[in-house]
């Protein structure tokens, strides 16, 4: 018998007959999968690897977890096993490793990029390593600097929250885009962190500070949800590090995220964004310096932190991700992922190592302090409009202000 799916009722009926006393085993396993959610059953026993090969899943994708251990491909599942099939959105597979090459212990996930498997404790150490290693390479961050993490309640922010907590840098800036359930439960999340752990939390809403929520922006012409949460979410961390007197923004961008931005890019050209993409931009003209710390872990293994590491993070997806055109890039590459580890690794890290320097520096310095204005409505730095002068600031109004302009133009329509 292979895979097949079973409606939600189905399933809870199916559940009801495996537990009632005396009756014959069904003998068939089931797959409970989160993100998107679905029940299937599925002829046992088998191993995880055959489990997500009959349901067509690239365990690129995801992490396979049973009474809330993580199972490994090789991890053989008996024909009762009640499994849940976490999706990740992306991730890393390869040769088979079943000892932690640390301690021998049993792995609870492989790397594959790294040749590299490892029990639960040491991946928290190999998580923590890539952090300081990259934070050393970029000169992120250094101990008289005032760090604010941008936590949005997802795996990738919550975990670099913790990470960073360990080494001293505490505030967390948590940015409300008014999505329902989507929002409301995030911030749960991210408020339930910070008080658990005692740090600082910013808390700010989009809605009650500039007027609009995400889901205003979707009746906005010519731009996308994610376009304005996008630069709604640069715009606010960038003032609240300033208005806070903050050195550094750290944000939860991973592997995964850098190398499908930079695929996009590269498909479109898009060189000034080719420029300005790297794990450390330095504060500039009135901008605060931005790092990525975690730009070296792939976001399967940051999941499986925040799972080893006991953190609730937001499995679900925001619903407005259909118009984020990043996750097709994400797709791709961990398809060539599947079958080339280590494919997203060089593909970004041979870029910032030798590409984007060699040949993007000039542009790159085109965003820094000379071509830069103060907008002339909220007083935050842009850059002038071509063809004006700088010293015309006072008539220029930055990207942030004019979307806030054409998406509040379609709340007070549609009120
Ligand atoms: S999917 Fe789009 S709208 Fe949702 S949080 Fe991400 S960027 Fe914002
Ligand atoms: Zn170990
Ligand atoms: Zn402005």
């Amino acid at each position: 018998m292979g895979a097949r799916r079973l409606n939600a009722s189905a399933a809870q009926g199916r559940e009801a007959v495996l537990a009632a006393p005396g009756v014959v085993s069904l003998r068939v396993m089931i797959v409970r999968r989160r993100n998107p959610d679905a029940t299937h059953e599925v002829a046992g026993p088998a191993t995880v690897a055959d489990v997500l090969a009959q349901l067509g899943i690239n365990p690129e994708t995801v992490l396979v977890i049973r009474d809330g251990e993580l199972m490994t491909r090789d991890r053989e599942l008996p024909d009762d096993a009640e499994i849940e099939v976490r999706s990740v959105i992306s991730g890393g597979a390869g040769p088979r490793a079943p000892q932690c090459q640390v301690c021998g212990r049993a792995v609870v996930i492989e790397i594959p990029r790294h040749r590299a498997a490892f029990c639960a404790e040491h991946l928290v150490d190999h998580i923590r390593g890539q952090v300081r290693h990259a934070i050393d390479r970029h000169g992120m961050l250094s101990y008289d600097d005032r760090v604010l993490v941008a936590v949005s309640g997802g795996k990738d922010s919550l975990a670099l929250w913790d990470v960073l907590l360990d080494m001293g840098y505490h505030d967390g800036l948590y940015l409300g885009l008014g999505i329902g359930d989507y929002s409301q439960r995030s911030e749960q999340v991210v408020s339930d962190f910070a008080e658990r752990r005692g740090v600082t939390l910013h808390a700010i809403d989009l809605a009650t500070e500039f007027g609009y929520s995400i889901p205003d922006a979707t009746g906005v012409k010519d731009r996308s949800a994610c376009g304005v949460c996008g630069l709604s979410k640069r715009y606010v961390f960038n003032k609240v590090a300033l208005d806070h007197g903050y050195d550094v923004m750290a944000t939860g961008h991973n592997l995964d995220d850098e190398a499908a931005q930079l695929l996009g890019n590269v498909l479109r050209w898009q060189t000034p964004f080719m420029a300005r993409q790297s794990p450390a931009l330095a504060a500039s003209g009135g901008l605060a310096k931005k790092v990525k710390p975690l730009y070296r872990v792939g976001e399967r293994e940051m999941a499986a932190y925040c799972i080893v590491r006991g953190l609730d993070y937001i499995v679900e997806e925001c619903p407005l991700v259909g118009g984020n055109t990043v996750h097709h890039y994400k797709d791709a590459l961990n398809e060539l992922e599947r079958h080339f580890p280590g494919t997203k690794a060089q593909f970004l890290y041979g870029f910032l190592d030798k590409v984007r320097d060699q040949h993007f520096a000039s542009e790159a310095d085109e965003g820094n302090d000379d071509g830069v204005v103060a907008c002339g409505e909220c007083g935050m730095p842009t850059a002038p409009p071509k063809g004006k002068a700088a010293h015309n600031g006072d008539s220029v109004r930055c990207a942030f202000c004019r979307t806030q302009q054409r998406v509040l133009s379609v709340v007070s329509t549609v009120r």
